[in-house]
């Protein structure tokens, strides 16, 4: 059996948000990678999940010249679009117009692989069996098998691990000097892929649960539902799942072809530190928070921005401070916005659904919402987390 063995000053675990960014971003700064990505790039290529990128997201990509990256199949951030009890809410606040942008997913990943490969920038797809080894050393290794069988092994200096929440290293961290922080919702989504447009689009709160019904193309849209934790795909044949939808927007939907369905039970999920020796986790290897809050790739792209900067300044100037601060500064963002996420997905659950934490969170949750609706200083601060740049 064959075997290479190679030099390079960063390795990057993850072809997805975090790990291309980062690709693309070290690149573009004269610093050497190389991305090892576990699947194919055709299923990387049509893997669907998130949309909404938020200003800080769109801001991150402009600052690093990334601006292409945005460019595909992009919708505005929509007004409205918020229903209460089965009717539309007649909402009079004044939206930031650039507060975001939907992007589907595999779009944005499709557009920062094109990026990097057209850089010269060195992705291996189906790199299986990934093991880092000596991560607490200054000579850590990670090492692989391609598809013919041949093992591959890289010396690196770094190692950033972006793949993913059940991904490989952030388990070859010890166990005892990881702490894991966790909070589950006690209910899940339904989330469902359809070919239709999002009409309407937006977010529905009821007494059986939330909806939601969010573009992700002009012919396409991601459909929720809030579901007890137990439920299964099965439970949801298809004529279901547009009849709810109709009964908790009160209205109507748009149909079309149903192409995909998932259960996902909401939790939000912290480890700290978010790093080890030579080995610097991103992006959902290190935290998730639930759908709710849209702040998955905000999180993914500011551990990148901050981890790039730090490779960067100890690459050009030898300062390894922002590398030892990386834990630390990455873990006070993450936790300002596990608020957010926490507060957005209780008030948007507890004002409709009343089995988990009863009639009185409702009334103070539905307070919140008409607060945040009516006061212009409790708006321009949900517009500033729902931008990501509070
Ligand atoms: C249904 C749904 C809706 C969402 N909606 C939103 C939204 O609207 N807005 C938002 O901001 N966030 C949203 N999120 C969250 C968002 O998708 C994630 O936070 C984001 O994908 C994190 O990016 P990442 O690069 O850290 O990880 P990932 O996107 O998971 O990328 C990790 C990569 O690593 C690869 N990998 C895994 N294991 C290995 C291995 N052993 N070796 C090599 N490679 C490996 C994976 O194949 C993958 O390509 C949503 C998530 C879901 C599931």
């Amino acid at each position: 059996m064959s075997e290479t063995r190679e030099t390079i000053p960063v390795v990057i675990v993850g072809a997805g948000v975090a790990g291309l960014t980062l690709g693309n971003i070290l690149l573009c700064n004269g610093i050497d990678c190389i991305v090892l990505e576990k699947r194919s790039r055709a299923y990387v290529d049509q893997r669907q999940r998130a949309g909404a990128l938020d200003r800080f997201g769109m801001d991150t990509f402009r600052r690093w010249g990334l601006d292409g990256v945005l460019e595909g199949d992009p919708i505005r951030h929509e007004e409205g679009g918020f229903f209460m009890d089965g009717q539309a809410l007649p909402i009079d606040i004044e939206h930031d117009e650039d507060s975001g942008m939907f992007i589907p997913q595999h779009i944005l990943v499709r557009n920062l692989t094109d990026a990097f490969l057209a850089a010269g920038g060195d992705l291996r797809y189906e790199a299986l069996d990934v093991t880092l080894a000596d991560i607490n050393t200054e000579h850590p290794a990670v090492h692989y098998q391609d598809t013919d069988g041949t093992t591959h092994t890289l010396y690196c200096e770094f190692i950033a691990g972006a793949d993913g929440f059940h991904g490989v290293s952030r388990a070859s961290i010890p166990a005892d000097t990881l702490t894991e922080y966790s909070h589950e919702y006690g209910y899940s989504w339904l989330t469902v892929w359809a070919t239709a447009a999002a009409s309407p689009a937006g977010m529905a709160i009821h007494e059986r649960g939330l909806g939601g019904m969010i573009p992700r193309g002009a012919d396409a849209a991601r459909i929720y539902l809030q579901c007890p934790v137990g439920d299964t795909p099965e439970q949801w044949p298809d004529e279901r799942i547009w009849s709810e939808l109709e009964a908790r927007f009160g209205t109507p939907v748009t149909r079309g072809e149903i192409l995909s369905k998932h259960i996902i039970p909401l939790r939000s999920v912290v480890f700290d530190p978010m790093s080890y020796g030579r080995l610097y986790l991103l992006g959902d290897a290190a935290h998730i928070v639930p759908p709710m809050s849209a702040k998955g790739i905000h999180l993914a792209l500011h551990d990148t921005d901050l981890f790039a900067r730090a490779i960067i300044a100890r690459t050009e100037k030898g300062d390894s401070s922002l590398l030892a601060n990386y834990s630390s500064a990455a873990l006070r963002h993450v936790w300002n916005y596990q608020a957010f996420a926490a507060w957005i997905t209780d008030l948007m659950h507890n004002s409709g659904d009343t089995s988990y934490e009863g009639e009185f969170r409702k009334k103070t949750a539905r307070a919140e919402i008409e607060r945040m609706f009516t006061s212009p200083t409790a708006n321009k601060l949900f517009d500033e987390l729902t931008a990501g740049t509070n």
